[in-house]
């Protein structure tokens, strides 16, 4: 024993110390951090040390370079971060090339008005410098936004996204055009399209919102002209009449024909000297609405749709043939242009019927069922709608009105010539544009389009001044490829859909969806690459020809299209085929923003030398079914035949915490910009991986607050081990295993069913599930459990006693596992904590990979302790019951007695020497029990004194005249402290 003078006690307890500090600061700690990431350069280190393993390949959907970022957009980018970089730390090189998508109609909007408030016409400028303001314009968006993303702690080639403006993509774009021409799917012809008024383009699917509105509900008789004794003998002589039902009393001007079901039975009933036809279903409900016909209805004849098949009707005011046709699309619930929604649910469509006749008014060139028999009945695409939503003149009545205006006039007009039946106002599902907000219509007008079923030759029309322009497609292949859609409908079983209803919704979408039209009326992207001949009818829509333009935007970008003249444009000398003239002028339509977001598969996946093509992941919101999702299979179909994505996930919308989508004129916006400034970036990450993406995401204040909770648990958690690991040296210091203590493996027991659990979660891109597993492991394995029960052993024995090294040794595994499976989500804290263990090696955590996870486990050991940790809870519990009662103070003033028999008395015996540490108690009694059911739980206060250094009780306090003040253990320590 040492002579020299006693230890001074409280230096001897070993406090944790670690630079981890409570206080997360992230605001301030974040961009620190992005900074020593910035200098290490990082991303391209993780590149480097992963060159050779196989490649994972997350490709970007390119956000639209317009507005600053919100919520929606960051939950998109973070959840790619959670992907790529799981996907790392599993060992893939998987690199991460972000995109923006810089053309498109909402950043000419943003010019116009941006113009318009200088005192500026778009028309006063010339198109390439309108196009050079809409390019700036992106190019600051996207800084701003990649900004905001890099603030995020995303990682990834930001000073090189891919940009659907530059040269490269801009040529890649109408190389793609190409591919679709020579499959002979490229068609220019008049169908109907959405067709938005206010900013006059086309419209595609996916620029289409549906909203409520209130629209004229009308029922309108047309006289049937045919002699009725053809129907039914009962009606020879009657004056008949076909009712049709629409929403669109507009393009009642249009009507050409009217479209029954062949199958389905009709019914003729009486009205006074009149007689009504409407499907037998409605007759009843037809009849009641429009106060029409006896009660019950007098039904004079029944017979099948077919019957009316190629019968004549009358316009019900102008002086024109309506065609009585057959077609399958007609439905008894509502109009048959409902059925063009794709996404419209099974349920809405059914509010619809109790609406409708069963005879649908059929307008070829306002809807896409009606263009579509329209065609096979042989009817004009008749469309006297001008760009600006007007009539033309050829209008009788109504020539010059705003179609939307017109409703009401027409409905009047109709009353007046006692052709209307009944009219009420009808709310419904209606198509409105994306960008401005006010309802489309469907209109027929020249466009490109690339057929889904087979090229139409059949279809190509005449164009606006009268021209045929359909030369082009003599050049088409004489057997098409196998058609898009069939292509399509097959490639997309063979991708994996997260979730699994991802493929239902494809498949819906693909069956539904009409000819894509790709043609738009403005000057803010990739021009179709297509000449006309200014002596003859011959249109120049040749792969070889658009091949030599991309290799001019190449060189040039797109710009080249209005800074060249169509002879410089062309290869050399190009000759007229029609004429052998050399005189040309160009297409002015450009190409749909969605064709050249859907190049990127191509234009970045195979330029890249360290990308490749396909993709294995793909993964943005449900709106993105109509949109990216479905433009990249199109294109991965002409270029490649497959599609450009194996697995395709899909997210959730961000929405309040009642449910309600976020506006900022709403004041329930949560902006990703506040919530950084105020609690820092990794509270958006965490958040993210806290809520299920599968679903909408909530958030709101109070949200956050939760998770900002929740984030607090987890680092506490991680500076509980990292105090207690000061000092400690892994390489000298570490215990085996075998020679731990019990509870020490079975809380790295506990570390290795957690870790397979995150691994399965990662692997199966569920981070809610990773957040899940480590939460509840840090708060109730680690916090309320194991730290609870190793405390004292970690405070008060020698700091090289084995016992103590065990605990660390565990600990350092623990919460180096714990940062590694943190670090895709909790990216600046997993760094922070690796900073503070004493064995990292790589410069930062996501360098490193995940931690790995054996299978089976120490079964019978987690089982022995989940039994201890139930007569554990019971103790707490009576614990808790005494001190209530005051009966005593702390729990270590406590004496715990257990009486058990049985199995239950052999496992507390075995573990006597743990169970007061298990209890945090000064002492703890055995005993047999004696006919008791279960185990008795005895509290009484302990025996002897405090001990001034572990503050338990002992009753061999004072024996030790070195250290009267200690108990035993303290003796034995403070002993093995000096020897040290
Ligand atoms: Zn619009
Ligand atoms: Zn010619
Ligand atoms: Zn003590």
């Amino acid at each position: 024993m040492s002579t020299e003078t006693p230890l001074d006690l409280k230096k001897t307890v070993n406090l944790p110390k670690t630079n981890f500090s409570q206080k997360a600061n992230l605001a301030q700690n974040e961009p620190a951090r992005l900074e020593k990431w910035g200098k290490l350069d990082l991303y391209r280190l993780i590149q480097r040390t992963r060159q050779g393993r196989p490649k994972f390949i997350l490709h970007d959907g390119p956000p639209y370079a317009n507005a600053d970022i919100h919520l929606g957009t960051a939950m998109n980018k973070v959840l790619k971060d959670f992907i790529v970089k799981s996907r790392s730390m599993m060992g893939y090189d998987a690199p991460y090339v972000p995109g923006y998508d810089c053309h498109g109609l909402p950043i000419e909007i943003h010019v116009e008005r941006a113009l318009e408030k200088k005192g500026k016409k778009k028309n006063d400028l010339s198109v390439e410098t309108f196009r050079r303001i809409c390019r700036e314009h992106a190019e600051n968006a996207l800084k701003s936004q990649t900004r905001d993303f890099k603030r995020l702690g995303i990682l990834g080639e930001w000073d090189n996204p891919y940009l659907t403006m530059s040269n490269h993509y801009e040529a890649e774009t109408v190389r793609m055009f190409a591919r679709f021409i020579e499959r002979g799917w490229v068609y220019k012809g008049a169908r109907p399209v959405y067709w938005c008024i206010k900013d006059q383009t086309a419209l595609a699917e996916a620029e289409v919102e549906y909203h409520q509105h209130t629209s004229p509900s009308v029922y309108v008789k047309f006289p049937l002209q045919s002699d009725p004794a053809l129907i039914d003998s009962a009606l020879a002589g009657r004056n008949v009449f076909v009712v049709i039902w629409t929403t669109t009393p507009w393009t009642l001007p249009a009507n050409l024909g009217i479209a029954v079901h062949p199958d389905y039975e009709y019914s003729a009933f009486e009205h006074g000297d009149e007689v009504y036809i409407v499907a037998s279903d409605l007759v009843e409900a037809v009849a009641a609405k429009c106060n029409v016909g006896e009660t019950p209805p007098k039904v004079l004849a029944r017979f099948p749709g077919a019957k009316l098949d190629r019968l004549e009707a009358r316009h019900a005011w102008l002086d024109r043939r309506s065609l009585l046709m057959v077609g399958e699309h007609v439905t008894l619930g509502g109009e048959a242009d409902a059925e063009t929604e794709l996404d419209v649910s099974e349920s809405e469509k059914k509010a619809d019927s109790k609406a409708g006749t069963g005879c649908v008014h059929t307008a070829p060139g306002h809807g896409h069922d009606d263009f579509v028999i329209g065609k096979r009945y042989g009817l004009e695409i008749y469309c006297p709608v001008d760009n600006g939503g007007r009539f033309t003149p050829e209008v009788e009545h109504f020539a010059g009105q705003r179609v939307f205006d017109a409703n009401d006039a027409i409905v009047e007009f109709m009353r007046e010539r006692g052709v209307l039946l009944f009219s009420e106002k009808y709310e419904h599902r209606y198509p409105h544009c994306w960008r401005c907000k006010n309802p489309v219509i469907f209109r027929a007008t020249p466009q490109w389009f690339i057929a889904m079923d087979h090229a139409h030759r059949d279809l190509v029309e005449k164009d606006e001044d009268g021209r045929d322009r359909s030369n082009f497609t003599d050049n088409l292949p004489e057997t098409p490829a196998a058609s898009l859609r069939a292509s399509a409908l097959a490639e997309i079983e063979r991708v994996k859909w997260i979730p699994g209803w991802g493929v239902d919704r494809m498949r819906n979408m693909l069956k539904g969806r009409p000819d894509w039209c790709v043609s738009r009326q403005r000057v803010w992207g990739v021009n179709i690459p297509v000449f006309y001949c200014a002596s003859c009818p011959e249109a120049v829509a040749d792969p070889a020809v658009i091949d030599h333009v991309a290799d001019i935007f190449e060189r040039e970008s797109g710009d080249a299209w209005y800074t060249h003249d169509a002879k410089d444009l062309l290869p050399p000398d190009y000759t007229c085929k029609g004429c052998g003239a050399q005189e040309w002028t160009k297409e002015t339509d450009i190409l749909d923003v969605w064709f050249d977001s859907g190049t990127s598969s191509v234009a970045v996946l195979e330029n890249r030398e360290e990308l490749r093509w396909p993709a294995d992941v793909y993964i943005e919101g449900g709106d993105q079914f109509r949109g990216w999702f479905n433009s990249s299979l199109m294109i991965g179909i002409a270029d490649h035949d497959r599609a450009p994505y194996n697995t395709v996930i899909t997210h959730g919308w961000t929405l309040d915490a009642q449910g309600r989508a976020m506006h900022k004129s709403a004041g329930n916006a949560v902006e990703p910009d506040k919530v950084i400034k105020q609690s820092g970036a990794e509270i958006i990450r965490l958040w993210c991986a806290s809520s299920n993406y599968f679903d909408d995401m909530r958030a709101s204040d109070e949200i956050l607050q939760r998770v900002t909770d929740g984030y607090r648990k987890l680092r506490n958690t991680a500076r509980f081990a990292l105090g207690n690991l000061d000092g400690f040296d892994p390489a000298r210091d570490s215990v085996p295993v075998e020679e731990m203590e019990d509870i020490d493996r079975w809380a790295l027991a506990e570390l290795n069913r957690v870790t397979r659990e995150v691994l399965a979660a990662y692997e199966a891109y569920e981070f809610h599930n990773v957040y899940r597993a480590l939460y509840n492991f840090a708060t109730v394995t680690l916090s309320a459990r194991y730290f609870d029960i190793i405390k004292d052993r970690l405070y008060t024995f020698a700091p090289r006693n084995k016992a103590r090294r065990s605990a660390q040794t565990a600990l350092l595994r623990i919460v180096d596992a714990l940062a590694r499976m943190l670090a895709p989500i909790l990216v600046f804290t997993a760094d922070e904590i690796w900073e503070n263990l004493p064995n990292r090696q790589e410069p930062a955590i996501h360098l490193a990979l995940l931690p790995m996870a054996t299978e089976g486990g120490d079964d019978a050991l987690q089982a022995e302790w989940e039994r201890l940790f139930a007569i554990r809870d019971d103790v707490l519990r009576a614990l808790e019951e005494a001190r209530v009662a005051k009966k005593i103070g702390s729990s270590l003033e406590a004496k715990v007695r257990l009486e058990a028999s049985g199995s239950a008395l052999e496992l507390l015996q075995r573990h006597r020497n743990d169970l007061r540490y298990l209890f945090i108690v000064s002492q703890v009694e055995l005993g047999n029990a004696t006919g008791a059911q279960g185990t008795v739980i005895v509290i009484d206060s302990t025996d002897g004194e405090k001990c001034e250094r572990c503050w338990n009780y002992s009753t061999h306090v004072g024996e030790s005249e070195r250290y009267p003040t200690v108990c035993e253990r303290c003796v034995a320590a403070l002993n093995e402290i000096e020897q040290e």
